[in-house]
């Protein structure tokens, strides 16, 4: 199960999931045009849990006005539903 997405800046960083503190970020690097990998370190020096993580583009909200014809990035059921109305219309 998913946690509901807040509305809060996010600083690429993750909480420890050994006990709960913030983390900073060490370093990252592109893996592709869609996924980063991050590696983090605990702000607590008495837990010291040093992990990676990976970030990847996993849906379209919102369409790119320029969209490069190489990326392919399944698209939001609004975003779907959008599309389908516009086909949809009478032209001429
Ligand atoms: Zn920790």
């Amino acid at each position: 199960m998913t946690e509901p997405v807040k509305p809060r800046r996010y600083h690429g960083s993750l909480m420890c999931p050994h006990c709960g503190s913030t983390t900073k970020v060490r370093a990252s690097r592109s893996l592709s045009a869609l996924s980063r990998e991050t590696f983090h370190q605990c702000d607590d020096h008495e837990c010291g849990h040093s992990f990676k993580s990976i970030t990847s583009v996993s849906l379209t909200i919102v369409p790119s006005m320029k969209p490069n014809p190489d990326i392919r990035i399944p698209l939001s059921e609004k975003v779907r539903e959008i599309a389908r109305a516009l086909v949809a219309l009478p032209t001429g």
